[in-house]
């Protein structure tokens, strides 16, 4: 599950699909570079969501768009 929006992740999807997974950063490396490989600040997230949180700490819980940027 997505720890930004809350929905599944489809593992079969390819990396680079804006709903591939990914592994983020709940406090981003730019806030908080110790904590960078620090387990408990991992947590999986889709490409798109975790583009969109990008170096924002505070973002949560937005539904992903629906449509993909070119
Ligand atoms: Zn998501």
């Amino acid at each position: 599950m997505c720890h930004i929006c809350g929905r599944l992740i489809d593992t079969t999807l390819p990396v680079n699909d804006r709903m591939g997974w990914t592994l983020d950063h709940r406090v981003p490396i730019a806030v908080a570079p110790h904590l960078a490989e620090e387990p408990g600040n991992l947590a999986p997230a889709h490409r798109g969501c975790n583009s969109r949180k990008g170096a924002n700490p505070n973002f949560r819980h937005e539904a992903p768009r629906q449509s993909r940027i070119w």
